[in-house]
């Protein structure tokens, strides 16, 4: 008998060991796993270089205290601030956190220009920030919400594509739009470049801030670093987390100059986030996507992959309603629920993971190779057949 909780509805299947974009099952079996740890394996299983990188800081010093400098820490962050739009980043260990610093950062902001009532934060229905009490309600959904009241006040919602309801869902209160720029759980639901555009202005015109949660579709998993890049458009603030660590957790927040300087000495703090290990091993990540060519790489293999999922579908257009996602974060929404689906593809050596709306969430690690896309490719075309 197990004596971990019941809190998740776990397959019954464990692995020895992996390799870059395969796992190797405890009972012997060999699987191309294109869950990655849910985006968080950007560089796939074992990745040697990361392996190195994180045995040689282990072999020097694993953690102090932000009480004292840790220059890998003040590494990443410059390398964080050259390459995208922040000037500023605060580091955590996980998704929620750093969406709960987003929020905080927004309050903070409007506090110190003396708005302390500017405080709400605007989130789409159903979205996913993650599983603290803040982040449920945040996300607004039932499910995650039932048996965990007070509600945390502070939050208001419209909903997705609803963009009048949305500019009518900004009061005077309001500090912030929060939303993923591309929803990872509800079911890959890509925010289309206009409409980000228009997010932008609107927070523009309304004075308020602009807060893109990339902890999933971040960090090159779009074929950009961030997916908002795409649109060409400059949030004020953004969660990051799952594929920055490789693996190890990391989560940060970063910001623009505007709202930093709220978060004054004291303001925030965590024991563990940012230590010597977690980065250097963000670091280490960092060397591989910005190596000449690697991002390219992924918006060709992503077209290459979306091309081949669209020919299945128009072969089963019974089976498969919509391919849709962005880079290596891909979705195949099915016309029922797909849970069977998902289990016919692993009994053929695919591992793959539900998402929101029938949706079979595929993730590959960043660095996959075209062969292995193939190998996928050919599983679902299998598994289509033999359905029904
Ligand atoms: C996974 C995820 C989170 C939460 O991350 P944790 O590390 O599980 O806390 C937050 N936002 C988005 C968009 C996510 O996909």
């Amino acid at each position: 008998m197990s004596a971990l909780a019941k809190n998740y509805n776990r397959r019954k299947i464990s692995f020895k060991r992996g390799k870059g974009s395969f796992l190797y099952s405890t009972n012997g079996k060999k699987y191309l796993d294109f869950v990655q740890g849910i985006a968080v394996n950007s560089l796939g299983h074992a990745n040697p270089y990361l392996t190195k990188m994180m045995n040689k800081q282990a072999k020097k010093v694993w953690h102090v205290s932000n009480a004292f400098l840790i220059p890998e820490g003040e590494k990443l962050a410059r390398r964080l601030k050259q390459k995208t739009f922040a000037d500023y980043v605060i580091f955590q260990n996980s998704g929620a956190e750093a969406t709960e610093v987003a929020v905080k950062v927004a309050r903070r902001y409007f506090y110190s220009k003396g708005k302390p009532e500017k405080n709400r934060i605007l989130c789409i229905k159903n979205s996913f920030h993650g599983r603290t009490l803040a982040a449920i309600f945040a996300s607004g959904s039932k499910k995650m919400t039932e048996g965990f009241g007070p509600k945390v006040p502070g939050f208001d919602h419209f909903d997705f594509a609803d963009h009048k309801g949305l500019e009518k869902a900004i009061t005077k209160k309001t500090a912030a739009i929060m939303c993923e720029t591309a929803m990872g759980e509800s079911g890959i639901k890509v925010i289309p470049d206009w409409c980000l555009k228009g997010l932008r202005k609107l927070c523009n015109k309304k004075k308020i801030l602009l807060i893109l949660d990339e902890v999933q579709c971040g960090v090159g998993r779009s074929g950009k670093f961030f997916a908002f890049e795409h649109a060409k458009i400059k949030p004020d603030i953004v969660p990051i987390a799952k594929g920055i660590g490789g693996g190890f957790p990391i989560g940060a927040v970063l910001m623009n100059k505007k709202v930093a300087p709220a978060m004054t000495a004291g303001s925030h703090g965590s024991t563990f986030g940012g230590n010597p290990l977690a980065m250097s091993v963000g670091n280490a990540v960092m060397d591989q996507m910005f190596k000449k060519g690697f991002l390219q790489n992924v918006q060709k293999l992503s077209k290459y992959f979306i091309n081949e999922l669209n020919l299945i579908k128009e072969d089963y257009p019974d089976i498969i309603k919509e391919v849709r996602g962005i880079g290596l974060l891909i979705g195949l929404q099915l016309f029922e629920d797909q849970s069977n689906f998902i289990k016919k593809l692993e009994l053929n050596k695919l591992l793959t993971i539900r998402a929101g709306e029938n949706v079979v969430r595929i993730l590959p690690p960043l660095n996959v190779k075209k062969q292995e896309i193939d190998l996928a490719v050919n599983i679902i075309r299998k598994v289509c057949k033999n359905y029904n």
